[in-house]
């Protein structure tokens, strides 16, 4: 932890904003609990925020209480930091979260070519929901502070900022991916969320793609901007001032990973899982129910290596855990019987007595059950068709403790510009390589997969999460203003993208 604190200089107040809170108020028995989140965000921020003293600014998840009764419950003096909260109605969680958010940015911003629902309302209350935050943080920001605002959710939200006149230095950093112009040019607010993001001192992208996707945006619906600058920073002038333009790849807390795996609970879990399964090959798919995580493509690419191989029969079991999420979106309730559908239909064809092929849960796990499921997996198939950068991948070789298994990562995932050297990476949406994957990877030589799953570990290990704060914050709240960071300064030595030798 020491290690993302260290690195400032003159030492701002962090400001950090996303749209959750890293806790949930819910009401029990009429008083209002406090529930931890988990996630990685939480994990990385948390010890920063209390390093350098900080706020961190969100909504707590629930619509039937009034602000200051959240408040109250949210003033947990342990936690070292402040939470401050934004109250949403359930129409805002409606219209701004679930409807501009999550039906029109999340698909568009994966690339997934749906006939969207561009409803004008959904922007209005997007923005509503945006100018919502901006006078809660307008109202407890100095002039010194440095506020850091997380993911597609609050895009709009320093263009709020500056109209209520915070003058404060303001980053924003993008989880998801940023799409091709031929993509985004689709948005019909595509302009407004450009001159939005502009207004933000420094923009951070997972990856190098990601990063080139917005500034080809940006040159051709904005083509008056100036666009500076490659390698580690590109700087775009706009209204007077320079905006900074990285990637940073988001990251996990290895050494945690790696230290909770090795517990004797985990280990001892990990061996029950194995046992159960007859000590058969274990393929792991960990996924939170998402059209762009490829479930249905690895499901039947799984069906299609059983076809081609049967030697893998009775051998190999696919274990796919889906965590349930936005369900009340028709398109994911549809990809949950899609799911459900091909699960029984490779099932009725190969199951056998003492065998069954694939193993599908529709829960969240505990802590300890995923990461045993990570240590007793052989192999993980981790192919979505787009992500920003997906953690599990890393979580999986992090928990590998005897260094034997094999990730399977899809290109489109942020996490194979890092990883590309010790994956095998496929094309998700090609069955035949996909299904090829599952058999080199269960073919493998124990000595191939521990040269590659050591290289896997080393880049996660090198380029963690304190890592990531790290890079961000020197880039933003700690750099020295008069001189652009360099390679060096912002440390980011991450492997270049796949895709960087295109446009
Ligand atoms: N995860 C979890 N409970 C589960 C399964 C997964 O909390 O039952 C976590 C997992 O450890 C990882 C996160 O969910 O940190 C998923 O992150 P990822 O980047 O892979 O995908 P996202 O869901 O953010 O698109």
């Amino acid at each position: 932890m020491a290690r993302a604190v260290a690195a400032s200089k003159a030492q701002k107040r962090l400001i950090i904003v996303s749209n959750r809170l890293p806790v949930s108020l819910v009401r029990e028995n009429g008083k209002l609990e406090m529930r931890p989140s988990s996630g990685g965000l939480v994990t990385a921020l948390g010890p920063v925020l209390k390093g350098r003293g900080g706020v961190w600014v969100g909504w707590p998840g629930l619509h039937d209480a009034d602000v200051t009764e959240v408040t109250a419950a949210l003033d947990v003096k342990q936690s070292g930091y402040t939470l401050v909260p934004v109250m949403l109605s359930r129409e805002d969680e409606e219209r701004f979260y679930f409807g501009f958010s999550n039906r029109i940015v999340w698909p568009l911003f994966h690339e997934i070519p749906f006939l969207y629902d561009y409803d004008p309302d959904f922007w209005e209350a997007y923005l509503s929901a945006n100018r919502r935050f901006a006078e809660v943080v307008a109202a407890l920001a100095g002039e010194d502070d440095y506020i850091w605002v997380h993911d597609y959710h609050l895009m709009n939200l320093g263009q709020a900022l500056r109209k209520l006149g915070v003058t404060a230095s303001i980053g924003f950093f993008l989880h998801t991916p940023f799409p091709a112009p031929d993509i985004f040019k689709k948005l019909p607010w595509r302009k407004q969320v450009l001159e939005a993001l502009l207004e933000y001192d420094l923009l951070g992208f997972q990856t190098l793609r990601h990063r080139r996707n917005f500034l080809q945006g940006v040159r051709r619906l904005l083509p008056e901007k100036e666009v500076r600058g490659r390698g580690t920073m590109n700087l775009i002038e706009h209204d007077g001032r320079e905006v900074r333009v990285g990637s940073f790849p988001i990251s996990i807390d290895y050494e945690s990973f790696a230290g909770q795996a090795s517990s004797p609970e985990v280990t001892d879990l990990a061996l029950q899982y194995r046992q159960s399964l007859s000590e058969r090959c274990i393929v792991l798919g960990i996924d939170r129910l998402d059209y762009t995580k490829g479930i249905p493509y690895k499901l039947r690419a799984f069906g299609l290596a059983l076809s081609h191989h049967p030697d893998l029969r009775r051998r190999i079991t696919f274990v796919q855990v889906v965590v349930p999420s936005r369900e009340s979106i028709p398109q994911y309730h549809e990809l949950k019987m899609t799911i459900e559908r091909l699960v029984g239909e490779i099932n009725g064809a190969y199951t056998e007595p003492g065998w069954v092929p694939v193993h599908y849960l529709f829960r969240s796990l505990k802590r300890a059950e995923l990461l045993a499921m990570y240590r007793a997996a052989d192999v993980a198939l981790i192919t979505p068709v787009e992500d920003g950068m997906n953690l599990v991948a890393k979580e999986y070789c992090a928990c590998d403790i005897d260094a034997t298994g094999t990730l399977i990562l899809s290109e489109f995932a942020g996490a194979a510009a890092q990883l590309q050297r010790g994956a095998l990476l496929v094309n998700p949406c090609d069955l035949k390589q996909m299904e090829e994957a599952i058999y080199a990877a269960y073919t493998m030589e124990v000595v191939e997969k521990r040269a590659r799953m050591r290289r896997l570990q080393r880049t996660i290990r090198e380029q963690d999460v304190y890592w990531w704060v790290d890079s961000f914050l020197r880039a933003g709240a700690d750099a020295d203003l008069g001189q652009y960071p360099t390679l060096e300064d912002v440390a980011i030595g991450h492997e270049d993208d796949l895709w960087s030798g295109e446009g």
